[in-house]
């Protein structure tokens, strides 16, 4: 079975049709979705129409699809993510966000090798920012391969036993990642709608579970074009800014 890997796609319409068009992303069998679908850019029915077109074998809900969905309030969220929230909720059409609202929590279990969560195995709404978390979080995975997302930074890290090795993290994780059986692992795809770490390309993922086989990707989209949408939409303007500078 080969998974395509998406995260944090956050309403980004160019973003996700760039990931769904390119050329390793035609050769998938099973979709998985890893949260935040909306919030921050323009086109949030959009996005969740074609994801529940494409419709995934696993999806969980992000924080922003939770604000944007009414389940919990923007309180948590700085300014300029409040009024992005909380023109998503009034732009989504009735049954998108009913369908955002019935995504389940992380973590999910989707075979005896994967399971995904949004922001870590232990609590959906927490940030793997750095190794230490990242070893709680693969200490509390309980498949073989756990994908995570949220932070918008692609980051991979192995274990065996006791031992942790970081595989790679930022732009400079790229390419294939062998899923070795006797290890755990915990792979951050990146962010398909609005990278961070300096790379402004979307980023996504395949697992190939025959092969045993993680790989990364990123593609080039129509960034100018995205950002005109968030300005004509009155969302702020640094959200516009930060697609070209991918941070
Ligand atoms: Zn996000």
């Amino acid at each position: 079975m080969r998974y395509l890997v998406l995260s944090d796609i956050h309403a980004n319409l160019e973003a996700l049709e760039a990931v769904l068009a390119d050329e390793p992303a035609q050769d998938y069998d099973q979709l998985v979705v890893l949260g935040d679908l909306v919030g921050y850019g323009a086109d949030p029915n959009a996005v969740v129409e074609r994801i529940r077109s494409t419709n995934p074998v696993a999806i969980v809900r992000g924080n922003h699809d939770k604000v944007a969905a009414g389940l919990e309030s923007s309180e948590g969220f700085n300014t300029i993510a409040r009024r992005a929230a909380e023109w998503t909720a009034n732009a989504l059409t009735k049954a998108n966000r009913e369908y955002l609202a019935a995504l389940p929590a992380g973590p999910l279990e989707v075979s005896t090798d994967l399971e995904i969560c949004h922001g870590a195995p232990y609590d959906e709404d927490a940030y793997i920012v750095s190794e230490r978390y990242a070893v709680r979080a693969l200490r509390f995975a309980v498949r073989p391969l756990c994908l995570f997302g949220h932070t918008h930074f692609p980051l991979a890290l192995r274990g065996e036993g006791d031992r942790f090795q970081l595989i790679g993290r930022g732009p400079l994780l790229d390419g294939r990642i062998p899923i070795v059986e006797s290890s755990k692992y915990l792979i951050n795809p990146g962010s398909v709608g609005q990278p961070r770490d300096g790379d402004p390309r979307a980023a996504y993922a395949l697992f190939d579970d025959m092969t045993r086989e993680m790989f990364l990707y990123r593609v080039e989209y129509a960034v100018a074009q995205a950002q005109a949408k968030v300005i004509a939409a009155g969302l702020p303007e640094p959200l516009a800014e930060r697609l070209i500078l991918g941070r």
